[in-house]
């Protein structure tokens, strides 16, 4: 009996050596070359895979990569972390260091809701669309955070202005038929953006079944877009990579810092609130406002501009606002009349804080040609991203914070 299970194994073992030496490979369809489709779903946390029904991200852990998290730049927020992906700048150099900003020369903002995001201006660095488009590679955006205005003199062959409601299956119907597109029009970058399940965690917190349900739906996406790319015989050409720009946490009224308690409202502007809150004294102030904040809350840290520790990268950009206070995890800085006022505050959950925080940890699949089968990968950063996506494309990126050494060990030689 031990025999014959000795010999089963070494029969087992040999069959198992000889299936890994020979990969099936499926070789690049005629007149394809190389092509990366990268799909951003905001705000799904790291571990939201694991309790959710996504077959379509499984497939892609199992035939491609899957990394243990994708590690967030300061702050986690979805337009900063978005162009860090696509630049590997942190936000101080690519210059959207929130999704609010203010320049107190010129009084101008920077919001979702104003157009500016459509505006060159605030924008520095160089997106892997305009890498790519000045490479003389085409490239589309399907939405990305950013991929409305013109950067560094480009914009990507094909791109569409932000519309929310967009159905999420006319998005993938895009991509693929730019798939279809003959040789010369044809994009080899193309780039997808869903909101969900970012819109559901902010709504009903991370550990929800809504937020579950909303990761569910997008993973459907995926994969009718998997379905597309292998009708087409073209997964020997179509790479793709799935992102979150960031995790998620829970908030709880009873995790409350009130700058009314330690300060006169009066004396400062807000420019953005939680969970880092950008403050700018009244002239003045400056010193009065700082001292009253400093240490002025267990979970709330204070820095003068320019002193943010060094691990955020944070104080290189001249729209980083005088002070600079920084919540623990789970913790919200408000307004106490306006907390009182509104009951569904701090109910649900959000990002923002510092990277460090495993919640914050977003998610990283990929799978095609260029990268390994099968492969697990431990915490990767997201300013690597960008290197990564240069080499996929076989094009010279442009300078950036990102250390293309660091995302090797995840490409099939
Ligand atoms: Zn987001």
């Amino acid at each position: 009996m031990k025999i014959f299970k000795l010999s089963f194994v070494i029969i087992l073992l040999g069959w198992m050596t000889s299936c890994s030496v020979k990969p099936t490979v499926t070789p690049m369809p005629e007149g394809y070359e190389q092509t990366l489709i990268l799909v951003s779903f905001d705000g799904c946390r790291h571990d939201y895979p694991d309790s959710a029904y996504t077959p379509a991200l499984d497939e892609m852990a199992e035939n491609g990569i899957k990394a243990s998290g994708l590690k967030t730049v300061f702050p986690s927020k979805t337009f900063p972390n978005h162009l860090s992906i696509v630049t590997g700048l942190y936000p101080e150099h690519h210059g959207i260091i929130s999704n609010k900003i203010y320049n107190a020369q010129t009084d101008e903002w920077y919001k979702l809701s104003n157009g500016a995001p459509k505006q060159s201006k605030w924008y520095h660095g160089e997106p892997i669309w305009v890498t790519a488009e000045k490479n003389g590679i085409k490239a589309a955006t399907f939405f990305w955070p950013g991929s409305e205005a013109e950067i560094a003199g480009h914009r990507p062959s094909y791109w569409k202005p932000y519309n929310g409601r967009v159905p999420y299956k006319d998005r993938v119907a895009q991509a693929l038929k730019w798939l279809d597109l003959p040789k010369a029009e044809r994009p080899r970058f193309i780039s997808l953006y869903f909101d969900e399940p970012d819109h559901s965690g902010h709504k009903y917190g991370p550990q929800s079944p809504e937020s579950l349900r909303a990761l569910e739906r997008v993973d459907s996406q995926l994969a009718m877009l998997w379905t597309g790319i292998k009708e087409r015989k073209l997964e020997g050409a179509v790479n793709v990579i799935v992102v979150s720009d960031h995790g998620m946490t829970q908030l709880s009224r009873d995790s409350m810092i009130f700058l009314d308690d330690y300060i006169n409202m009066n004396d400062v502007q807000v420019i953005d609130w939680s969970p880092v809150s950008a403050i700018r004294p009244l002239p003045g102030y400056e010193d009065a406002v700082y001292t009253a904040l400093k240490n002025a809350h267990p979970h709330m840290q204070i820095y003068r501009k320019g002193e943010v520790p060094e691990k955020y990268h944070y104080n290189a950009n001249e729209f980083i606002q005088p002070i600079v206070a920084i919540a623990d995890l789970h913790w919200t800085i408000g307004q106490r009349s306006y907390f009182n006022s509104h009951p569904n505050v701090a109910t649900g959950g959000t990002h923002g804080f510092d990277p460090d925080y495993t919640d914050m940890n977003g998610i990283f699949y990929a799978q095609g040609p260029a990268f390994k089968k099968g492969y697990h990968a431990p915490l990767i950063q997201n300013i690597h991203l960008y290197d990564l996506m240069c080499r996929v494309l076989d094009i010279d990126p442009a300078q950036n914070d990102g250390d293309a050494g660091k995302t090797l060990e995840l490409m099939r030689k």
